[in-house]
Formats: C-alpha cells, structure tokens, sequence
C-alpha cells in the first residue's frame, strides 16, 4: 500500500540532532546544531521568571482557547512589536513562530496573488512552510556575499527592485538565522523606502527578539520604522527563544490592516486556524502573559534576557580568540561581528562533514553553528578541531 512512498530526506537541523544522540563518543562529542540556549554547563535553562509564573498556574484549568487565543496574550505581544500603537493590529497567537509563519502564509496565498520572496540563505524550514502553503515555487533574493561573509546590500536592493510591485517579502527581524548579519539602522530606513516605492509587502520573521542586542524596542525597531512609515507590515513571533519555551509552542501572529479590514482578515485567519489545529495550547501563552503583565516577572525577564545574549556575546570573543590562537592566516572577525544566537562560519560542507566523522563536532552542512552550544568548556577542543580540519 505504501510502496509508493519513498523515504524523505531527514530535516537538515532536527534530522542532524538525533544523528548526533545516536554518535558513541559522549565524552566529547559537541553538539552546535538546534538554536536553543545552554548554560555554561550546557544545560537548558529555565528562566526564574518562567518558574515563578508556572508555579502560579498550576491551579489553571484545561478549557479550551479561542481560536485566536488567550486575549491577555495577544494584547501583552502586541504591545511588545507594535509599542503603544496597537490599533490597527490584528493579533492570533499561533503554534510558536512556525505556525505563525504558516498561517500567514495560508492567508496570503488565498487573498493576496503575489511571489513570495524569502532571503538566500534563511532558516530552511522556510521553504518547507511555503511549499506546503501552496507557494510552489518560492523566489530568493540576495542576502549573504558568501566570499566575505557579509552582507551584499547592494544585490538585496537591487533583486527587491527587480521583483514584481506587490510581491511578498520575507525579513528577519533581527539576529538572521543563520547568518547572524542583520542590516544597520540607515539600511532599514533605505529599504523601507524601496517598500514603500514597491508597494511590497513586509513580513517579518521574529523569533529572537532581545537576542540581538538584549533591548527588546531596539531589535523591534525595523518592524516599527515599518510601521510608522506606513508599510502595514506582518510580524510571525515565537517565544521559543526568548522565553526558553521550546515545548510549550507559544507565538503570535501580528497582521497591521485598516480598522475596517479587521474583522474581515481576523475571520479568515481564525476559519484557517481552525480547520488547522482548532485553538491554540493554553499553558505557554498564560506564562507569557503572566509575565509580560507582572512589573517584577518583567523585570527579571529583562535580566535573563541579557544573561543569555551576554554569554553568547563574551562566548564568541573567546571562541575568535582561541580560533586565532590555533590556525594561522585566517580572519575570524565575523565570528565577533555577527550577532545572535548563530555564527555562520563560512566552513564547506566538506569541512562540516569532516568534523563530525572524525571530530564529533556537529553543526549544520552549511556552516552554521548554534553559539548557545560553545563553553568554556568545549570552546578550546572545538578551535583545534576547527584547526585541524582547515590544515587539512
Ligand atoms: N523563524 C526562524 C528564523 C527561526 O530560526 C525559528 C526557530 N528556529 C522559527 C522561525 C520558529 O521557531 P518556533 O516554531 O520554535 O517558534
């Protein structure tokens, strides 16, 4: 009956972590694959705030959500991308960032006839959330100069400009997966433009907002030029990161509309969601929303939120550092100019395959490897892994 069905390719990031459970050598083996944060110690991290919200829940029932979700969640989130300014948002908490990006997707395929364009390089599963929305061919503009490591500004204007008025655009808010290279301050503003020129419809990816800089108005500062400039742009938000909430599946959707669009395009993103998954789980929206509304539980949140992103910030100074120690004639200053939880290496594939067959380094085949996975530990075994493999 299922002779017909082949055996998919395992996912490029997920496939790669059950690779590296099943590899003997636990002693030393090191593992930079998934983008979730590790202590020191490379233990996962349950943030205080986290703790102290859940234990308030455990009294909760087990009702059912609206379709859109929790109200005090999507109202907390709101305030988080948009500032004070919420009026014209339009607001479904959504499974994490995937499922945010996917129902926008959804939408935007059965109302609004446009390409989609996403960058060259991006998360992979990108593109598996388009095809499977029905966007079968999605188109790619420029975004990483793979000689230098960074980015080619120029070619990313001139393929927006090049793209039809109306087309949908993928962008990362801040902290790019998996290039860690966001655009300056002055380069959003220039973009914004080519939008507003274009008529372009920006669809922002947020899944580490507070992870680029530690100051959450700061890394949403290009969804709010947008905003401001008029651009109605979309945010797909996922609190995986920034909460520690890997599990619990917690993200939103923001759509910015008219006000007398707004029950229209709130109807149709709830009739998708529903025919989806129905409603959305209840447990990681009430963290969250406690969280977000508690001025104490805030304020620790802040201050884990710069826990993380400062170790990853002195990690990759200690990473460069011993990089330099151990090979000779190499630059390693992208390690410390890029930003976020991912440092892009620039290592081939064949270099990435070598360090996991006889280094038992893993990182993706495309060089990219999770800082949240480098201590203080591993940081000196993995410079002369990444050594030896270079000399080869
Ligand atoms: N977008 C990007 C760019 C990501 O890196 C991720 C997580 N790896 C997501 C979206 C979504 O993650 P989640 O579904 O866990 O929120």
């Amino acid at each position: 009956r299922w002779t017909h069905v082949g055996v998919p390719p395992a996912d490029p990031i997920l496939g790669l972590k059950v690779v590296f459970r099943q590899d003997p050598f636990t002693s030393s083996k090191i593992d930079l694959t998934v983008g979730a944060y590790r202590t020191n110690d490379g233990e996962p991290w349950v943030l205080p705030a986290v703790r102290v919200a859940t234990e308030r829940l455990l009294t909760a029932d087990h009702e059912y959500l609206p379709i859109d979700g929790l109200p005090a969640f999507t109202r907390a989130t709101q305030r988080l991308m948009y500032g004070d300014d919420v009026a014209s948002a339009v607001t479904v908490q959504t499974l994490s960032g995937t499922g945010a990006v996917r129902l926008s997707l959804e939408f935007l395929k059965r109302f609004f006839d446009a390409p989609l364009y996403l960058p060259r390089i991006t998360w992979s599963n990108h593109f598996n959330i388009a095809r499977d929305a029905g966007f079968a061919d999605p188109r790619t503009y420029a975004y990483l100069d793979d000689a230098t490591s960074r980015l080619d500004f120029e070619s990313m204007l001139a393929d927006l400009d090049a793209a039809p008025d109306g087309s949908i655009v993928l962008l990362h808010l801040c902290a790019h997966n998996p290039t860690g290279v966001d655009l300056t301050l002055p380069q959003w503003e220039i973009l914004a433009d080519l939008f507003a020129r274009k008529s372009l419809l920006p669809l922002f990816d947020s899944a580490y907002l507070g992870f680029a800089t530690g100051d959450l108005d700061r890394d949403a500062k290009p969804f709010r030029l947008f905003f401001e400039k008029g651009l109605a742009p979309w945010a797909c938000v996922s609190f995986s990161k920034n909460f520690g909430l890997y599990s619990e599946r917690v993200g939103a959707l923001h759509a910015t509309v008219r006000v007398e669009e707004r029950d229209a395009v709130l109807g149709h993103l709830k009739k998708i969601a529903r025919a989806m998954y129905s409603n959305p789980p209840a447990f990681g929206a009430r963290i969250v929303s406690t969280v977000l509304e508690d001025p104490d539980l805030y304020a620790s949140w802040l201050d884990s939120l710069h826990v993380m992103s400062d170790r990853i910030f002195e990690t990759r100074g200690l990473l460069r550092s011993h990089l330099e120690n151990a090979t000779r004639d190499h630059d390693w200053d992208h390690i410390t100019s890029q930003i976020g939880m991912f440092c892009f290496t620039g290592l081939t594939k064949s270099q990435v395959l070598e360090l996991r067959e006889k280094h038992h380094v893993y990182m993706l085949d495309n060089g990219r490897v999770s800082m949240a996975g480098v201590n203080t530990r591993n940081v000196e075994p993995l410079a002369a892994a990444i050594a030896a493999v270079l000399e080869d």
